[in-house]
């Protein structure tokens, strides 16, 4: 539908995250909105365009109602000669009217579990289809699951995903942050071991999300605290209780659980899920 990024007008900032910026833009010939993520690549060379082209493989190849459509990547080095080390690439996406679940979670402070119960059932799709094509996303967390204004969730931001034993291995940079990242990904000698199952780390921070949405605050430290990364880790690898609100039901309670039992090999798989009581 869109041939030239000089059809789309920019309206407003979105985000900003890791080396990009995401603009709300707008089409004049279908009279809608788009999503305009912009990520630069003069920065830092060779590593961020790797990672972005990465990103735009993941995302040329996925189509599906649980994942945020990408209608269209521009290089802007295929179109004029900035070489290697300038230009960015854009991705063209339906734009989100709700914002991410961060946004949400700062008006409604929390979520009541007839909504997280929803929200979880469409991560859970989400996962079960990009790990259906061996993409581990990595970074789910709320900035990157997105809101229409249907009320849908849907999950975004492939920034540091990367294909299990596909042709796509890039660079990973970091995260921003390593909040919502499994034990096993934390400290892999401790808590990985041979052939660790990749997707059970988007299990682990699914299952941090939705505590988050039901405490209304990070739930694997005590509330209003900005941690240092060596807390954080202590709390993600070592801590032993769990932060529950008392009346969780038995449901979400054995739902996040699962989610994050430390040794991944024990940890629920994104299919036992789909069949759990709290999302059915
Ligand atoms: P980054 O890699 O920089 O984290 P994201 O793709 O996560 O980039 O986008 C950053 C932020 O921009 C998101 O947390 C969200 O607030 C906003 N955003 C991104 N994509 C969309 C979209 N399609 N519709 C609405 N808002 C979006
Ligand atoms: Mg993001």
């Amino acid at each position: 539908i869109i041939k030239d990024l000089s059809h789309l007008e920019k309206r407003e900032v979105l985000g900003h995250g890791n080396g990009g910026t995401v603009y709300k833009v707008y089409h004049k010939k279908t009279s809608s909105f788009y999503a305009l993520k912009v990520l630069r690549l003069n920065e830092n060379g060779f590593g961020i365009r790797q990672t972005a082209k990465l990103e735009a493989d993941i995302l040329k190849r996925v189509d599906s109602p649980y994942i945020v459509k990408c209608h269209a990547v521009f290089d802007s080095c295929n179109s004029n000669n900035d070489g290697d080390n300038g230009g960015d690439i854009s991705f063209v996406m339906e734009y989100m009217e709700g914002g991410s679940l961060n946004d949400v979670l700062r008006i409604h402070h929390r979520l009541s579990e007839k909504v997280i119960s929803v929200l979880g059932r469409r991560v859970l799709e989400g996962l079960r289809y990009l790990h259906g094509m061996n993409i581990v996303h990595r970074d789910i967390k709320p900035s990157n699951l997105l809101v229409n204004d249907k009320g849908e969730v849907k999950i975004a931001d492939f920034g540091v995903s990367h294909v299990v034993e596909g042709r796509f291995e890039g660079n990973e940079y970091d995260a921003g942050t390593c909040a919502y990242m499994s034990p096993e990904r934390i400290d892999p000698e401790r808590w990985g071991g041979e052939n660790v199952d990749e997707f059970a780390g988007d299990v682990w921070s699914m299952g941090v999300v939705m505590l988050e949405c039901l405490l209304g605050y990070f739930p694997l430290i005590g509330a209003g605290q900005r941690p240092d990364w060596a807390t954080l880790m202590c709390a993600i690898c070592f801590a032993e209780k769990l932060e529950m609100p008392e009346k969780a039901s038995p449901e979400f309670q054995n739902f996040v659980r699962r989610c994050l039992e430390k040794n991944w090999r024990k940890r629920a798989t994104v299919l036992e899920l789909l069949h759990h009581p709290f999302v059915s």
